[in-house]
């Protein structure tokens, strides 16, 4: 990993969503994954729809994430960090 102490950004989030619900985060990932969502409805909405493909298949894999649809989202992440630059 290669932001251990830092806060989680929504990219990395979405990375991170498979190892998320397949709870094989290590605990500090986990603890800053789950302090990300708390702060983001962005990546709120992400995990929720993440969870929804859950329901629907029983697992999640890489593969049930349409690429289409993580790279929208990964275009709208860089537009809303370019909006608000927090150093
Ligand atoms: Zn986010």
């Amino acid at each position: 990993m290669r932001l251990l102490t830092r806060e989680m950004a929504c990219q990395e989030l979405v990375e991170l969503v498979t190892a998320y619900f397949d709870d094989s985060l290590s605990r500090s990932d986990r603890r800053r994954f789950r302090a990300h969502i708390s702060g983001c409805d962005h990546c709120t909405a992400y995990v929720e729809q993440m969870r929804l493909v859950i329901e629907a298949t029983g697992r999640l894999t890489e593969d049930d994430i349409d690429p289409h649809a993580r790279e929208e989202l990964l275009a709208a992440f860089r537009g809303w960090s370019e909006g608000r630059a927090e150093a």
